[in-house]
């Protein structure tokens, strides 16, 4: 049973939003930013928030080329362009609003093994490089061969090695919570293990009300804005049955500090279905959703068999050939995809907003989808 006091000053916001992954807190810190009055609170149901933005690669990356030669098959040029920018702008508001040093970004750069069956898109190279010149002012892939030998990879594997010098790594860890913090020390109100069960819209749709269940009472609690903004990015068909959302897994491990690692940066494989990074003198290694699609395209935060003997397979064939290594740790998170990468940035009622969808490059381009939410939805 709620008290008088708790009635009055906990449950009514101008803006509520739904899910603390990065585009939750992205579209709070922007709100905040321009409104620094607006009471905005934000709904998690995880300890964490517990989807994708606590569990990802930490790649602040925009696109390999096998990757955006791949999305100019299915997509018109200037929605591919769009995209890139959409995302290389998303990493700029994300340095600017928490400081390199609170993320600890650092710009080794990014690189694509190419194998065999990727040597066709190296003729390409200079029409991609083209096409993105008016948004880079510089060439942004090209060719670093000699790295495969000194980097220690399988040379009878990788043919060749592209070079971005405009990609880095963030510590994901450090990023969410510095951006956590971020919105926090600005007055926005974040609660934790409170699952959204419904919403509805009341007196007269002016208002929204938002219900979560009190896990010590068992009594739903009514939240009220004026404003509702949906971030739940994978999860978001439990409300919006509709959408084109189809909900994948992302599984990846991380080894123990390896004594004499030789390389840096982020790396890009197998048209992205596999990624690997140094961490400090660690690997990170992800990816393997094409192993088994059907088995993927779930919501289930747990790793796999099968995967992971594929990571490890690779980590010890391909990108650690002949040297001793350990796991240290394996997770899992959970992604959202659909027919098209573009997010999902539409309004549901004029009162109530949806922001989801950020597919594999959220790190990227939640920053931008939470400046676009804020920017409609004070406009509305
Ligand atoms: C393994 C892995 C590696 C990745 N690597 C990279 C990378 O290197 N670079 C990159 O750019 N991107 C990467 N991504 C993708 C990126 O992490 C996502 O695109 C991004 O984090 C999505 O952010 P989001 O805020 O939309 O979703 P999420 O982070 O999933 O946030 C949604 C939140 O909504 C909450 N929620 C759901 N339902 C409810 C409810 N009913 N009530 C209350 N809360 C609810 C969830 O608990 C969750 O915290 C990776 C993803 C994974 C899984």
């Amino acid at each position: 049973m709620l008290s008088f006091w708790e009635k009055n000053t906990f449950l009514n916001y101008d803006y509520i939003i739904i899910g603390s992954g990065i585009v939750g807190l992205s579209t709070a810190a922007s709100i905040v930013e321009k409104n620094k009055k607006a009471k905005i609170l934000v709904l998690e149901r995880g300890l964490f928030p517990t989807g994708a933005s606590t569990k990802n690669a930490g790649f602040a990356c925009f696109g390999s080329l096998t990757e955006i030669l791949s999305d100019l098959k299915v997509m018109p040029e200037n929605q591919v362009i769009d995209l890139v920018n959409e995302r290389y702008n998303g990493l700029k508001r994300l340095r600017k609003r928490l400081s390199d040093k609170a993320s600890d970004y650092r710009q080794h750069g990014g690189y694509e093994l190419i194998t065999e069956k990727e040597l066709p898109a190296l003729e390409q190279l200079e029409t991609i490089n083209d096409l993105l010149k008016p948004s880079f002012k510089h060439e942004v892939y090209e060719l670093k061969n000699k790295k495969v030998n000194s980097f220690g990879f399988d040379k009878e594997s990788i043919k060749a090695l592209v070079f971005n010098s405009f990609e880095g790594q963030i510590d994901t860890g450090k990023m969410m919570q510095s951006l956590l913090l971020y919105v926090q020390e600005r007055g926005v109100k974040v609660l934790n293990h409170c699952e959204v069960s419904h919403f509805e819209e009341i007196e007269s749709n002016t208002k929204v009300k938002v219900y979560v269940k009190n896990q010590l009472s068992n009594e739903q609690v009514g939240f009220s804005a004026k404003k509702l903004i949906v971030c739940t990015n994978a999860f978001a068909n439990q409300f919006f049955s509709d959408l084109d959302i189809t909900a994948g897994r992302g599984q990846v491990l991380i080894t123990e500090p390896i004594k004499d690692l030789k390389f840096k940066g982020t790396f890009h494989f197998d048209e992205g279905y596999y990624y690997f990074r140094n961490y400090g003198k660690r690997v990170l290694l992800g990816g393997g959703r094409n192993l088994d699609f059907q088995a993927e395209n779930t919501s289930e935060i747990n790793t796999t068999e099968k995967v992971m003997n594929q990571l490890e397979h690779l980590l010890k064939t391909i990108i650690l050939p002949k040297q001793e290594v350990s796991i240290a740790h394996r997770w899992a998170g959970i992604m959202a995809f659909g027919a098209d990468k573009k997010p999902i940035l539409q309004f549901h009622t004029p009162n109530i907003l949806v922001a989801v969808r950020m597919g594999g490059m959220g790190v990227a381009i939640g920053s931008q989808v939470g400046e676009q939410a804020s920017k409609l939805i004070l406009e509305n």
